[in-house]
């Protein structure tokens, strides 16, 4: 088996998977042709549509050719690999409007049946469809669940103050979660928990879908949780928190989740929070002034 052959087998099996696990794929139709556009591949079914839903068929290999064939033109080479693309809104359109075209499949997502059974509602996100500033969460709580818009119970409330204290209003960033349901809990169970990796994976390409149209020019992810979900970091907050990572070329910087301050109220916690969020600042060339410089230091 030559290595190409191994390598299409790989993909191929991933697709597979991917698709048993629930994950709706998309590959762009230039992907699929080039896919296609080999003699021992499986055959993959587009249709003709900008961005389209990806069918593996199951259809047995084609039989090995035994007469010569003509020798092809070389093809050129094409460096970027297969783009798999799960999109729900249009490519084109203002971002608000793009957004708005998201909002409905998401709203209506069924993907994870047992979070469609036990949610309220699916939290899509809120805030300025033109923003900078992009803050990422891990998942709807209660409040969240009840309210239908992310961060608005204790915790969102104080990531509504260091909004402000950055010199935003909330309504000018945007505010998304990793998940859009709010993680099940045993009956009669208050609190909240952890999204599950399985969870994440299925409702990841939102959270990618609404950064890819809102192009934010600085993400802050909140928690380790909604770092996993963006990079795959599994390091700790203490670790990751304080310095520049990428997602997709875009700077994040990863903080506290406000839910930990609320926890631990020391001063030197939430002083290390707003350093990062001087940080951001600076890297969105905002201007600082003294007073802000100094919040929180020890006196
Ligand atoms: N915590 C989160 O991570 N997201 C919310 O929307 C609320 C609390």
């Amino acid at each position: 088996m030559s290595e190409f052959q191994s390598a299409l087998d790989l993909v191929q099996s991933t697709l597979r998977d991917l698709r048993d696990m629930g994950v709706e794929l998309r590959a762009s139709a230039e992907s699929l042709e080039r896919l296609a556009d080999t003699e021992t591949a499986t055959p993959i079914v587009a249709e003709a549509n900008p961005v389209l839903p990806v069918a593996v068929s199951k259809a047995a290999p084609k039989p090995v050719e035994t007469k010569p064939t003509e020798p092809k033109p070389a093809r050129p080479q094409v460096a970027s690999p297969v783009v798999l693309e799960s999109r729900v809104a249009p490519l084109t359109g203002s971002k608000a409007e793009r957004l708005d075209a998201m909002r409905g499949p998401v709203l209506a997502c069924t993907k994870c049946p047992h979070l469609v059974k036990s949610r309220t509602q699916v939290v899509f996100g809120v805030g300025n469809p033109e923003a900078e500033l992009m803050f990422v969460g891990e998942a709807p709580g209660e409040d969240e669940d009840k309210q239908g818009e992310p961060f608005v119970g204790k915790a969102g409330q104080l990531l509504t103050k260091i909004i402000e204290t950055m010199g935003f209003a909330r309504s000018d960033v945007y505010i998304a979660n990793v998940l859009k349901c709010r993680p099940d809990m045993p009956p009669g169970m208050p609190g909240n928990r952890k999204p599950k990796a399985e969870e994440m994976q299925v409702c990841l390409p939102y959270l990618r879908e609404q950064i890819d149209i809102i192009q934010p020019r600085v993400i802050v992810a909140l928690g380790a949780t909604a770092m996993e979900g963006l990079t795959s970091s599994t390091d700790s907050m203490s670790r990751l928190r304080g310095r520049w990572h990428d997602f997709q070329g875009t700077p994040l910087m990863a903080t506290y989740h406000p839910a930990y301050l609320l926890r631990n109220q020391s001063l030197s916690e939430k002083r290390k929070v707003w350093e990062d969020m001087l940080m951001v600042l600076e890297k969105l060339e905002k201007p600082i002034t003294e007073k802000q410089r100094n919040y929180f230091l020890q006196k």
